[in-house]
């Protein structure tokens, strides 16, 4: 199998930023006339025949540097499609080992993605996530929204296709964390995956040079029911290698059986891993967040509520 089978010559296709956003409408970038774009293609039945029902290994990848850049797209190969939840997929890309890793450096950062939609380029943001130990490969977890352009596309590509990325953008700061003793995320839907970026990134860290006291971790997720929450067996296994990290289910119409927390995240959610008497214990607290556009307006008013300074507070947005 070579690379060019999954390349394809577009006639400058226009990039367009979603409807709604800042830079919606605007034409954000044309790719050369008769320039070679790889993008999501495939033949047959959709999966090349080396690649069914396994994770596999690009063959090229070693020849062609698969790794990010922030103003030219890389097409990376998909080796591996898993069912990640209610319509959520989990997509594994091979790269160049490293080279995802270093770029993201575990610090929620995310990138951009394109997807041909009727002969023109759109892009969202999406945050890669790194198992830990993961030297070349990375995750995209989707969720497929009805109607959605770059989601319905990106939930349906197959082991074998390409999808072009180019990036890393935002994240934490660096040295954000340093000296933070108490960490508490909260993320609604696939705002989850920023933070699994940050924790499996704290898992290598802890697995390479621990540290004496390490940082209590409150993960806290929002979601509709049971079968809403993404990556549930990933969680389950996190919990399991990173001890100081706790990690609470807040569902807003979950079934009769469930006995956790319930309703829209609130100040009874929070308060009792960010509330503390003890000064220090407040300097050294950090709160980051994800979700939807009003998921970010709700949780800026409860961390204001809560008397959470700004310069502790981080939105991956
Ligand atoms: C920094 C950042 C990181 C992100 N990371 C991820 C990620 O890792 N994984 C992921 O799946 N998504 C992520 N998203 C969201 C993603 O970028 C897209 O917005 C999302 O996939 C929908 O895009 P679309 O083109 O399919 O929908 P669009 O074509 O933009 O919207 C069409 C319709 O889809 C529905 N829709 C779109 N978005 C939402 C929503 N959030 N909630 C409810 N309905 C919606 C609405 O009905 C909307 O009218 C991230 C967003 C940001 C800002």
């Amino acid at each position: 199998v070579h690379e060019s089978r999954y390349a394809f010559k577009t006639p400058a296709p226009a990039i367009r930023a979603p409807p709604g956003s800042k830079r919606s409408g605007h034409v954000m970038q044309k790719a050369k006339p008769g320039l070679s774009v790889e993008g999501s293609m495939r033949g047959g039945d959709g999966v090349a025949p080396w690649a069914k029902g396994r994770s596999v290994t690009v063959p090229s990848a070693a020849r062609t540097p698969l790794v990010l850049l922030s103003h030219e797209w890389t097409g990376f190969p998909v080796v591996r499609r898993q069912e990640a939840g209610k319509n959520m997929a989990l997509l594994t890309f091979q790269c160049t080992p490293n080279a995802v890793r270093s770029s993201l450096g575990g610090r929620g950062r995310h990138v951009d993605v394109a997807m041909p939609v009727l002969g023109q380029d759109e892009v969202r943001p999406y945050t890669p996530i790194i198992p830990a130990s993961a030297r070349d490969r990375f995750q995209l977890l989707v969720k497929r929204y009805d109607g959605g352009l770059v989601s319905q596309g990106l939930f349906n590509v197959q082991v074998g296709d390409r999808v072009r990325m180019r990036g890393p953008i935002g994240g934490l700061p660096s040295g954000w964390l340093n000296g933070a003793s108490r960490i508490v995320m909260v993320g609604a839907g696939t705002g989850v995956t920023p933070m699994f970026q940050v924790v499996y990134n704290m898992l290598e860290e802890q697995q390479t040079k621990p540290a004496a006291t390490p940082a209590q971790v409150t993960l806290i997720l929002a979601n509709r029911d049971e079968e809403s929450i993404p990556m549930k067996p990933q969680l389950e296994s996190l919990k399991t290698q990173l001890i100081q990290l706790n990690v609470i289910h807040v569902l807003s119409t979950p079934s009769a059986s469930w006995d956790g927390p319930t309703g829209r995240i609130s100040a009874e959610h929070i308060a009792p891993f960010v509330v503390s008497d003890a000064d220090e214990h407040l300097r050294e607290l950090r709160v980051m967040w994800c979700g939807p556009p009003e998921f970010h307006i709700h949780m800026g008013h409860l961390a204001k509520d809560l008397g959470i300074e700004q310069g502790q507070v981080h939105e991956f947005a």
